[in-house]
């Protein structure tokens, strides 16, 4: 029979290698490393983990395009907008931008 492991502590393999990110010494890990791949040490392999679910969870923010348009529903001020408009669309505040998408998100 296999030995799954279920929620068993993971054998360590005992080693010396190096942090491919930082170059710090590893001395275990929780996998045989194969000779081609890259290997990263706890901090880093935390770090780029968590990087990755952040990345997946709320997406990189959106570059603002500045500038100064009005709003052609309401007249408002426009500032900053997350496109750049084309000259004959027309441009909303994020009131009523809001407004006119359908209400279910
Ligand atoms: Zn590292
Ligand atoms: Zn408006």
């Amino acid at each position: 029979m296999f030995n799954n492991d279920n929620g068993a502590p993971r054998q360590m393999v005992q080693g010396n290698w190096t942090c491919s990110d930082c170059g710090k010494e590893i001395t275990e890990l929780p996998f045989q490393p194969s000779g081609d791949r890259p290997v990263h040490c706890k901090e880093c392999w935390a770090k780029k983990r968590s990087e990755g679910r952040s990345n997946f969870q709320n997406r990189a923010p959106r570059q603002m395009v500045q500038g100064n348009w009005a709003c052609s529903e309401c007249g408002k001020e426009i500032t900053e907008l997350p496109f750049e408009p084309k000259g004959d669309r027309p441009v909303l505040c994020k009131d009523c931008w809001r407004a006119k998408r359908p209400a279910r998100f």
